[in-house]
């Protein structure tokens, strides 16, 4: 059972504050979605906790199992047992996915054997195309096709804690369907905790979440079960708006 905790965060990036004091709490096999409008810093949100450049902490706390997440280097904080999917994934010329991986399990302590069988396993659940597992990491690939590699690459590390940004974003629907599924699975067969960012509802119908957070300028000003994604999905976000401080 593992937990990210994240409390009273707040973080600014060029000078600007965007995140305003952020909590929220992602355990082992459940599912929380954050919706917003565009801005809102969900994808912040990501690049915080995962340490991406150019973003400064000035208050709160993102721990795992209690363990501070902020003190650690990126692939720390991968090999802690965190994972992103990019809402735009990185093309990365010359170098393989299966080499990626391989190296990223060996770092974890794990068995490497068998990986051309599992890599050939994950990509068949999910329908990718196992000749674009050869190609360089994400390079002349589609938007669908980046997502189920990406996706795949999560299959196979089996991390803690998953933050999926936009999952939906440059997807088709049967690419939608295949990666919404395989997380889902994920959740209940290896008790992956998920922090899904999303606009859509779309999604959700595939991946069902087990809370749903609504951010608008940096902080959470509602959340509630499933029932408030169909409430957005009527309603837009307008009637979230945050109280200003
Ligand atoms: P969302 O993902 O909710 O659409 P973002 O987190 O991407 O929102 O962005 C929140 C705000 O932070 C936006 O106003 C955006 O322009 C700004 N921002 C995000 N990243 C950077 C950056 N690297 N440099 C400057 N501004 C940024
Ligand atoms: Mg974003």
């Amino acid at each position: 059972m593992s937990t990210l905790d994240i409390r009273g965060l707040h973080a600014e990036v060029a000078g600007k504050e965007i995140l305003r004091g952020v909590d929220l709490t992602v355990s082992s096999g459940e599912v929380h979605a954050v919706m917003g409008p565009n801005g809102a810093g969900k994808s912040t949100l990501s690049a915080v906790i995962m340490g991406k450049p150019g973003y400064k902490v000035t208050a709160g706390s993102v721990t795992l199992d209690g363990r501070d997440v902020l003190a650690l280097s990126t692939w720390e904080r991968a090999v802690a047992g965190l994972h992103l999917v990019m809402q735009y994934p990185t093309e990365v010329p010359g170098v393989q996915v299966a080499d990626v991986l391989s190296e990223a399990l060996a770092s974890r302590g794990r068995d490497t054997s068998d990986m051309g069988a599992l890599i050939a396993r994950e990509a068949a659940r999910i329908n990718f195309d196992e000749d674009l597992v050869r190609r360089a990491v994400n390079v002349d690939l589609s938007g669908g096709e980046k997502k189920r590699n990406e996706t795949m690459q999560l299959a196979v590390l089996k991390p803690k804690i998953a933050i999926l940004d936009e999952l939906d974003s440059g997807l088709d629907i049967d690419a939608l369907r295949d990666c919404a599924r395989r997380v889902e699975d994920a959740t209940t067969e290896d008790g992956l905790g998920a922090l899904v960012i999303t606009h859509y509802v779309r999604l959700l119908e595939e991946l069902k979440p087990d809370h749903v957070h609504i951010l608008a300028k940096g902080r959470i000003v509602k959340s509630g079960g499933p029932e408030l994604a169909d409430v957005l999905e009527r309603d837009g976000y307008a009637a979230f708006a945050p109280v200003e401080a």
